[in-house]
């Protein structure tokens, strides 16, 4: 019976959910994150090495107070880190790594050893940059650390350069980095695939009423913004039970895959279909005013009549259209507003679109008492 209803659901792009690269600023929500994990690295690294300090003599005269210099150095920078969080610029991250790479390069010279065990401690910012910030702020780190030790080991006296030791350290660097930033390259695809799921309805691959609901949020701030007008159009299967209790459900399903890609095709790049549950779909036209919106609605009304012509039983919708900030002027009162024309365009025979007014508002069901 499926055949009857034509062909499935010509994939459409537009007005579905799309992903988005995350970017660390500010109000990302890495930045947090980024930020708490810095200071507790930063503290860390600044008590192990307070540590070593009160337990190891540097051999060469005066390095001590240069390390306790250093020290106070890395206190500021945390004291920095406490108190203007709130503040800090978005290269916090990379002049800490820079910072902390300098402080360790100057302490495995002041510790005269080449193969001391603070070289450790270059991993500890390289990893958190390679987690945090993008390829070309975290790799150049790499090369730094590289220069950094290389210059370190080079100017201690009397040893020869101990190449092995320097190269197995970068490499190793290079490689951990690089193996968390794959690491989060992967996650950072699964949370963007799963939030697109989790705001895409599966059987239409319209956004879903959770996406609506976020949309409409965004628009209207967009709209009272730029002054311009926002129009809502809910739209609803005529008789939708008929089909199924005739059809079947499957031929059901493939019907509304249809009206959706329907919905898609007569709208524009910048309108958002959704289907809100059911056989109910809302179609939110930005910079749209109430005239534009029932011009579209009536083409969406065409466009469904026409697609199922040929069919066994008439597929029709009915569209209620109502426009910010006129009709509503929040989310919830616009919806119901469009929602009471659509009440009415049902109660006025179905397959056409009706526009709010006034006369709609009596056959507006009470808004629900709290
Ligand atoms: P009206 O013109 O008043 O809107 O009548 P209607 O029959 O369309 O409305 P009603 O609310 O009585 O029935 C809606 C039907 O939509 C009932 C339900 O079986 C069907 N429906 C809801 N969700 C789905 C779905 O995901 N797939 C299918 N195939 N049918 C669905
Ligand atoms: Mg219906
Ligand atoms: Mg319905």
């Amino acid at each position: 019976m499926l055949v009857q209803f034509g062909p499935d659901y010509a994939d459409t792009h537009h007005m579905r959910a799309r992903p988005r690269r995350q970017t660390l600023d500010r109000n990302s929500a890495d930045w947090g994150i980024m930020l708490r994990s810095l200071t507790a690295l930063w503290g860390l690294g600044g008590a192990s090495f307070i540590l070593v300090l009160l337990t190891n003599h540097p051999q060469s005269p005066g390095a001590k107070t240069v390390l306790w210099c250093i020290n106070i150095i890395g206190l500021a920078v945390l004291g920095l880190l406490v108190v203007a969080r709130d503040r800090l610029p978005t290269w916090t991250p990379d002049l800490c790594a820079y910072l902390l790479y300098l402080v360790v390069g100057g302490v495995i010279f002041a510790f005269q050893k080449p193969d001391s065990p603070f070289a450790f401690f270059y991993l500890w910012l390289s990893v958190h940059a390679f987690y945090f910030l993008p390829w070309r702020r975290a790799a150049p780190q790499v090369v730094f650390i590289a220069v950094d030790y290389a210059v370190s080991l080079a100017a201690m006296p009397g040893s020869s350069f101990p190449y092995m030791r320097w190269a197995i350290t970068v490499m190793t660097t290079a490689v951990i980095c690089t193996l968390v930033a794959l690491l989060k390259a992967r996650v950072d695809a699964l949370v963007t695939r799963l939030g697109e799921v989790a705001r895409t309805d599966a059987l239409t691959s319209l956004y879903n009423r959770r996406a609506y609901d976020e949309f409409v949020l965004v628009e209207i701030a967009r709209a009272d913004r730029t002054g311009k007008p926002l129009s809502l159009v809910i739209a609803d299967l005529d008789h939708f039970k008929w089909v199924n209790d005739r059809f079947g459900h499957p031929t059901g399903d493939a019907v509304l895959r249809r009206v959706a890609a329907q919905l898609v095709k007569t709208g524009r790049l910048t309108d958002v279909a959704a289907r809100l549950g059911g056989e109910e779909f809302a179609v939110l036209l930005p910079d749209t005013d109430t005239e534009s919106a029932l011009v579209v609605a009536e083409r969406m009304r065409t466009a469904i009549r026409t697609t199922f012509r040929d069919n066994p039983l008439p597929v029709t919708m009915s569209f209620g259209i109502a426009s910010y900030p006129d009709d509503g002027g929040d989310a919830e009162t616009l919806f119901r507003a469009a929602d009471g024309a659509l009440l009415a365009a049902k109660a006025a025979g179905r397959d056409q679109a009706v526009v709010f007014s006034r006369g709609v508002k009596r056959v507006l069901p009470a808004p629900p008492s709290m």
